[in-house]
């Protein structure tokens, strides 16, 4: 049987190294801070901004959750985020996608200041994560990183697949996944052949958002496989692996739910106690 990767296990362990740091932090003046904004009132984007404070609150973060109309413009919500940009009290500033239409999404997200990016999605930390130089990385795909070192899995001189190109998972997967010395293909809707792509992967990462797309005929025999996918049909919670292919092929997997989902929030609190540290000059 493949071994079953604990996504809540290994959130448990950063949550816990992350208490001496804070606890450090407001004996240095004060508790790291995390602002969230949410726009309007989408249900999903409710219980993820919900879960995000009920975080920051379990680690002693301060935390402000903004909570603007959905109707508000571009230029109200790009007031909030200068304000929040000279907030002494704010490390770290997210806001919760999707926005709605008439929001510019780009303008906003490339107003929040480079060092209060808790979700590392500015140009200037994206050209970081490049150039392998530390800054702020996208949750998800750094969790997937923690998730694949601290279970012991090599990752140096592997071929990896990840499937998905998108800018806050499949880019920034591929990326670190070279950085730690893997051969990274990355595949897409227009890959050729991406049963045979994928069939080649030592590890294989599946960002698609398509529920059960990877099969069988995909998995390498004894590959390492994780499902970042997050699908939801009839109420239930599907990954973009068939879990019985994963277990039939795979050495080790992620489940959905409890596999790579529970890293994202842990690697907010993460950056934000970081980003904290480089604020008040305290070294981690
Ligand atoms: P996205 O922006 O929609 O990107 C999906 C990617 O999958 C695109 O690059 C797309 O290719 C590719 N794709 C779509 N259909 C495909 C197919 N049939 N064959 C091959 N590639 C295909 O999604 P995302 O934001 O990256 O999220 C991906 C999944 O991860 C979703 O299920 C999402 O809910 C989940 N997610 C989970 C977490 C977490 O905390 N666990 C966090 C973020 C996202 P093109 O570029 O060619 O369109």
């Amino acid at each position: 049987m493949p071994e079953i990767l604990d996504g809540l296990k290994i959130r448990d362990q950063i949550l816990s190294e992350l208490k001496p740091r804070v606890a450090q932090l407001i004996e240095k003046g004060r508790a790291p801070g995390l602002a969230v904004v949410l726009v309007g009132s989408d249900p999903a984007s409710e219980i993820y901004v919900r879960n995000k404070v009920k975080a920051c609150e379990a680690l002693g973060i301060y935390s402000e959750k903004i909570t603007p109309p959905a109707s508000i413009t571009t230029e109200e919500l790009l007031a909030i985020i200068d304000r929040l940009n000279h907030d002494p009290k704010i490390d770290g500033i997210l806001v919760q996608m999707p926005l709605p239409d008439q929001i510019d999404d780009q303008a906003v997200l490339h107003a929040i200041h480079p060092d209060k990016d808790a979700d590392g999605f500015h140009p200037m930390n994206v050209g970081k994560l490049v150039e392998n130089a530390p800054a702020a990385r996208s949750c998800t795909p750094a969790g997937v990183m923690e998730i694949l070192k601290r279970s012991g899995i090599e990752v140096a001189g592997k071929k990896a697949v990840v499937i998905g190109r998108s800018d806050i998972v499949g880019k920034p997967m591929a990326l670190m996944l070279l950085h730690a010395n893997a051969t990274v293909t990355i595949c897409h809707s227009k890959t050729a052949n991406l049963a045979e792509e994928c069939s080649r992967a030592d590890i294989l990462v599946a960002a698609i958002g398509r529920a059960e797309l990877i099969r069988e005929e995909h998995i390498k025999p004894g590959a390492v496989v994780i499902d970042v996918g997050m699908n939801r049909v009839n109420g239930k919670l599907f990954g973009d692996v068939q879990r019985a292919a994963a277990e039939a092929k795979s050495s080790a997997f992620t489940p959905v739910p409890g596999g790579v989902g529970p890293l994202t929030i842990a690697m907010l609190m993460s950056n934000t106690v970081q980003l904290a540290e480089r604020h008040m000059s305290v070294k981690a």
